[in-house]
């Protein structure tokens, strides 16, 4: 290795430590911080953050990069490649204006949180429009690009293209309207009331724990904890964080959300161990790790054979709500579709609509085709459009998403995107593992752990997201394989056709 190369790994791998560190910091501030300690937190963390930034975007990360000569098609190549991209775009952006993002994002969430409580759009529309113009002044700080949202979406999707996205959502909400509303049709062909009801926590932690570990979840590398709004790190090899929220009056909430967030910490998990501590060892984008996360929240999960497993479990653990009810009836009743308000609760087969809806909003805001004061109009007009849904008021409707109040503006397509790759990597992988069924009928996920650490997870961020998929999929994203996945499974549970 050449000295320009030992010495790039070493400044890397000293801001991975100080990034743990931060995720670790915020990690604790989600889970097991005491309330009072959110001004000093908040204080920690800015100096944590302006320590990363000053070191990663120093002049000497560039010399090093010049100097460093890997050898073509090795890792150290794409240790290059990768860390040259960060440190190109970190430093387009002056430190003034990153930090204004970063101030406007904090007001803007406290404005939000306060705007949907007293359902105001009004009341937040000022910190929208601060936070629209700073993303503009953004997008000025980049070239070379067609539309200026694609600046936004590739800070979450490498490469992906505004004009890409929207051919795949046009594709996407064409195949995904008619069948829901022929699902309506015959709405009351699927009941889920066996979901709701009295769980008391105690048990739903107890079937959370059964669940996870038989997925590959495990005491000596992982943990599990609460959250107010769940999700998942990872801090290195050995060390995967899991939370998820519990409902008492819904058995569905722990158990979906813990399987969605093992998908992502497996992700993380299984990222090649040498890759630690660099720029590669973490999931390549948003839209491959939301693949993971739905994959086994939705294809495995709520697919036939695991659902039956699943069902044994809820038995064992809740044996008076499931004694009397089937495993084709639980089957049944976590694929129930259901247009409705909200995103975050969305069923599979709805959930990519209430993100076209976004993406639609999102880039007319950047384009300037919408005024902001308009923007809940254009969302209730949608949501009867799109869901025939009518949004009673804002706090339902434009303001449900925390997002756009911190500033992230193009990271909802992401979501979708998830969906279509995951079911892209479901049709090979079955078609790689002629005995998954059985496996999964077992609550056995060993095979396809293991084949999407073969294919997807170990290669970190080695390749870019477009590059990764084709290798995987044998193509690029596309909805072909989720409408066929989504009309397969639902036609027959509500009797279509
Ligand atoms: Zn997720």
């Amino acid at each position: 290795m050449s000295d320009a190369l030992t010495e790039l790994h070493v400044r890397l791998a000293e801001i991975s430590d100080l990034n743990a560190a931060g995720g670790l910091l915020g990690w604790d501030q989600q889970t097991m911080m005491p309330v009072r300690a959110a001004e000093s937190r908040a204080e920690q963390l800015g100096t944590l953050g302006k320590l990363v930034h000053e070191r990663f975007t120093d002049d000497a990360i560039g010399r090093l990069l010049d100097a460093a000569k890997p050898a073509p098609g090795s890792s150290d190549a794409a240790l290059v490649r990768v860390t040259r991209r960060d440190w190109k775009k970190a430093r387009r952006v002056p430190s003034e204006l990153a930090a204004e993002l970063a101030r406007a994002g904090a007001l803007g969430h406290q404005a939000w949180v306060e705007a949907r409580e007293r359902a105001d759009f009004g009341a937040f529309l000022p910190s929208l429009r601060r936070n629209v113009e700073l993303k503009l002044r953004y997008v000025e700080c980049f070239d070379g690009y067609d539309d200026p949202y694609d600046v936004l979406l590739d800070d979450y999707e490498e490469g992906m293209t505004s004009a890409e996205v929207d051919a795949l959502f046009t594709e996407l909400r064409a195949g995904l309207v008619p069948l829901i509303a022929a699902i309506a049709e015959r709405a009351d062909a699927v009941d889920a009331s066996v979901l709701h009801g009295d769980f008391p926590v105690e048990g739903q932690r107890a079937l959370v724990r059964r669940v996870v570990e038989r997925l590959g979840w495990s005491a000596d590398g992982w943990r599990l904890d609460d959250a107010a709004h769940p999700f998942a790190t990872s801090f290195g090899p050995g060390d995967v964080r899991l939370t998820t929220r519990y409902d008492p009056a819904y058995v569905g909430m722990a158990l979906y959300g813990a399987i969605h967030e093992f998908g992502h910490g497996l992700y993380e998990s299984q990222v090649d161990p040498a890759l630690a501590r660099t720029p590669l060892g973490e999931g390549v984008s948003l839209g491959v790790h939301e693949s993971q996360s739905r994959l086994w929240e939705n294809v495995v999960a709520r697919g036939r054979p695991f659902a039956g497993w699943l069902h044994g479990q809820l038995r064992e653990v809740f044996p008076e709500r499931f004694g009397a009810v089937g495993e084709e009836a639980f089957y049944r009743a976590v694929n129930k579709v259901q247009p409705s308000l909200i995103r975050v609760e969305a069923d599979e087969a709805t959930y990519g609509l209430h993100i076209i809806l976004r993406f639609e909003l999102e880039r007319a805001m950047i384009a300037g085709t919408v005024a902001l004061e308009d923007l809940p109009e254009a969302w209730n007009a949608r949501m009867r459009q799109y869901l025939g849904v009518e949004v009673p008021n804002d706090a339902v409707g434009v303001l449900q998403d925390v997002h756009w109040s911190g500033g992230d503006i193009g990271y909802f397509a992401t979501y979708a995107l998830g969906n279509l790759i995951a079911a892209q990597l479901w049709e090979r992988a079955r078609a790689d593992l002629p005995d998954l069924d059985s496996a999964l009928a077992a609550g056995d996920g060993n095979a396809l752990r293991g084949w999407l650490g073969e294919h997807v997870h170990r290669f970190g961020r080695t390749y870019p997201p477009r590059e990764l998929v084709l290798r995987a999929t044998g193509s690029a994203i596309r909805v072909e394989p989720f409408l066929a996945y989504l009309n397969a499974k639902l036609r027959p549970i509500y009797g279509l056709d």
